[in-house]
């Protein structure tokens, strides 16, 4: 078997069991006769299919009766503006913390339609951490308080939910969504595109509080109202079934590998092995704050730059790659969603050790 350590940001490595099982499904979904790319959304075998991958996601995550989870499309990008035009709900404006890249990205996309209340930022040090929610100036009046659980591009991840009273706390959990458990009831509402730790792209997951919904913008295209998507199950029009198809396949295994908790035993184990390296290393380190290291998306910074290219040719000649950091960070970015094998960590953490000696 020739695969690679993938440590992509997203679309990212998926679990091998589960290609493998698509694989031998691939054709003839349990003697349906037929692929699953192939089933109308409206009958039975497809309608069995995204019924279960709802029940697994409920499980998995606890997720209350009184919230709705929503199959959609058009990644996180699109709840960066269907995020405001449900829930500001005849409010003036919404608060927001700012913690990087897609933070800012969800601010701009909000500032179309309504005032944005930025409540913190880690801006002016380089979004290198999350400014504590003592710090955040928060809005009674705001129809929600807006934030990014982790920053794919920083590495910078909020643990836990932060309280902010009756107002309804909203978060993008693309980067982070099954890596851990959640306490679902404290959220109004949590979304996430699936290409990072769920599935394939074209699927979006949202899990919503159902007392939210109803109350959109004018104008709301239909597609972009959470309430018609609700009351749908999802099947307004096509869903993206073959990427529903598989995020069901992960949410089976994450099932039988012990659910979120052990999941987060396995990614504090994986992240701690980079983070100790990055700790003892003297030309290695990482730029982020020990009370935000992410578990999901580790960046790292070379003493001298010159010798990135250096670091990512012997990577990729052991068979790691996607090490590269984002275009606006640079450096070095390990992406070590729950797909990637605790192997792969170990692998990069010792080739970092030996190429740290070969650098002395
Ligand atoms: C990748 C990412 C997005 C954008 O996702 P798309 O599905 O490409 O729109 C938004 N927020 C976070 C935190 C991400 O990691």
């Amino acid at each position: 078997m020739d695969r690679i350590f993938n440590f992509s940001a997203g679309p990212a490595a998926l679990p091998l069991e589960v290609l493998q099982q698509a694989q031998a499904e691939l054709v003839n979904w349990r003697g349906s006769g037929m692929s699953v790319m192939e089933m109308s959304h409206r009958g039975k075998e497809y309608m069995s299919i995204q019924a279960e991958a709802e029940a697994d996601l409920r499980e998995l995550l606890g997720i209350p009766a009184s919230y709705k989870v929503l199959f959609l499309q058009g990644g996180a990008s699109l709840q960066f503006a269907m995020v405001p035009m449900n829930l500001l709900r005849g409010k003036a404006s919404a608060d927001y913390l700012n913690t990087g890249e897609w933070s800012k990205k969800a601010i701009k996309e909000a500032k179309k339609y309504g005032a944005v209340n930025v409540v913190a930022t880690s801006e002016e040090r380089n979004f290198s951490y999350a400014p504590a929610p003592s710090q955040w100036k928060l809005d009674p009046n705001a129809a929600y308080v807006h934030i990014t659980q982790n920053e794919t591009i920083g590495g910078v991840e909020i643990f836990g939910a932060p309280d902010t009273g009756s107002v309804p706390l909203v978060s993008d959990m693309s980067s982070m969504i099954l890596s851990q458990p959640v306490d679902v009831s404290k959220y109004g509402l949590i979304y996430a595109g699936a290409q990072k730790n769920i599935g394939p792209a074209g699927l979006t997951i949202v899990i919503v509080r159902e007392d939210l919904l109803g109350q959109t913008v004018a104008g709301t295209p239909t597609m972009m109202d959470y309430q018609i998507q609700a009351d749908n199950d999802s099947m307004y029009n096509t869903p993206p079934t073959y990427a529903v198809y598989i995020a069901g396949l992960v949410f089976k295994l994450l099932k039988t590998m012990g659910g979120l908790t052990a999941m987060e035993q396995v990614n504090r184990a994986k992240a701690r092995i980079l983070y100790d390296v990055l700790d003892a290393s003297s030309l290695f380190s990482s730029p982020v704050a020990k009370e935000n290291r992410s578990l999901m998306n580790i960046p790292f910074t070379l003493k001298n730059p010159q010798l990135d290219d250096e670091f990512l040719k012997g990577a990729k000649a052991r068979g790691m790659i996607q090490l590269k950091g984002h275009r606006s960070v640079g450096g070095m970015r390990a992406s070590i969603y729950n797909a990637l094998p605790v192997e792969g960590v170990q692998a990069l953490a010792d080739y970092m050790k030996q190429f740290e000696k070969t650098q002395a």
